[in-house]
């Protein structure tokens, strides 16, 4: 298989192409605008593999895209290119527009000059698999899981964006037959997940003995899967997944935040034992605006239709996580000394009186 990646040299990218370019011995073209949350260090091991090739473009450029199209002749690409912190889309939401709706759309278009050239059987064989988030259906109840027919209700910044990217690949299915196919995945963790994330976050100010901020309650839930069963995930679709289809990908494991941040600290005495337990450093911090309470994802279509189950718990991933953070300092140290120290992102600056006002108008 010869496949673009958008957005390889990011968190679930990189993990991708890493599996492909390894295991699979699949061309990769790794297509990537290095923003701040790419890491080529992330692609280390896979760098001088003969068939990986990396194109350092913006999805927003059309004609660099054609060009890389002409180049590589894909079989499919995979799209994972994005912004994708939910506290920076409500710092500044103009860069999730750009990147998930406009590049998102570029490509599609890119994609759909290339397959208008390509013979019949090509052009039937050709997938274009679009990444995107459970986030894009809201807020559930509790006891609830979203299905592939959840209606959608985006809710922050980069949900609202990545919604709109989804409705954008499959209006080229249904009106250009371009064969799109499009998951909805929970929440990923696991090693080189750039440290704004909450799981990379709190490792590393545990480890150094900060402050664990857990917004709100902490009673959020959240969907967590290993990263490397969403690459799996996301190996089979394109394999075998049905055009035109959409699929959720999660691991059921909803759990809440704060037993979430209680597991890594465990996780983190056990391997690294320090004088006080480091649940000792949480503390309960102004929620996210907007904080949707509940992500959690049925996969029941996933695993009927393409056998794919997961093969980390929580338990097992969360500390080979945390080990992984441990050994890799030479990885996150420049990250943290940095591109991102750790501070407090997504308040709402000016604008916070007015909102709550109208909320409180609202109630
Ligand atoms: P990430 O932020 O770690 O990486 C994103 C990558 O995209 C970076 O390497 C960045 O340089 C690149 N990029 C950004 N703008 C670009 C542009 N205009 N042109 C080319 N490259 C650009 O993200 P991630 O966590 O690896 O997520 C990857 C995809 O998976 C995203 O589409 C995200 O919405 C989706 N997703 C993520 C999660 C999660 O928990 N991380 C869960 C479900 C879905």
């Amino acid at each position: 298989m010869k496949v673009i990646i958008t957005g390889g040299a990011g968190f679930i990218g990189s993990a991708l192409v890493r599996h492909l370019v390894r295991d699979r011995a699949w061309h990769i073209a790794n297509v990537d605008k290095l923003t701040y949350a790419a890491n080529l260090e992330s692609l280390k091991s896979v760098s001088s593999a003969p068939n990986h090739r990396f194109f350092p473009a913006d999805i927003c450029d059309a004609a660099a895209m054609d060009a890389i199209f002409a180049d590589i002749e894909p079989d499919a690409v995979i799209h994972l290119a994005a912004e994708t912190h939910v506290d920076r889309s409500i710092n500044g939401s103009a860069e999730f527009i750009k990147t998930n709706i406009l590049g998102t759309h570029v490509l599609l278009e890119a994609a759909r000059r290339y397959c208008s050239n390509l013979n019949d059987g090509a052009r039937g064989r050709f997938r274009f698999l679009h990444v995107s988030t459970d986030e894009v259906f809201g807020s559930l109840a509790p006891g609830a899981f979203f299905t592939e027919s959840t209606a959608y209700d985006p809710r922050s910044p980069y949900s609202a964006s990545k919604a709109a990217s989804d409705h954008l690949a499959s209006a080229w299915y249904a009106t250009y037959g371009l064969p799109t196919i499009t998951t909805n995945c929970s929440n990923n963790y696991g090693p080189h997940q750039f440290p704004e994330k909450l799981i990379p976050l709190v490792i590393l100010n545990a480890l150094e003995g900060k402050p664990l901020p857990v917004y709100g309650d902490g009673r959020q839930v959240r969907d967590w899967l290993h990263v490397d069963d969403h690459v799996t995930a996301l190996t089979r679709i394109v394999e075998h997944g049905r055009v035109g289809q959409t699929y959720n990908i999660g691991g059921r494991a909803p759990m809440e935040n704060i037993a979430v941040v209680e597991h890594i600290c465990a996780a983190l005495d056990a391997l690294r034992p320090s004088r006080r337990p480091r649940r000792d450093l949480i503390v309960h911090v102004e929620d996210r605006p907007g904080h949707d309470r509940r992500y959690a994802i049925d996969p029941a279509k996933i695993e009927s239709e393409l056998g794919w189950r997961t093969e980390h718990s929580f338990a097992t991933g969360i500390a080979d996580t945390v080990r992984w953070y441990l050994e890799n300092e030479d990885w996150w140290r420049p990250l943290r000394d940095g591109v991102y120290s750790g501070s407090r992102l997504g308040l709402l600056t000016p604008a916070a009186p007015i909102l709550a006002q109208r909320a409180g108008n609202a109630a």
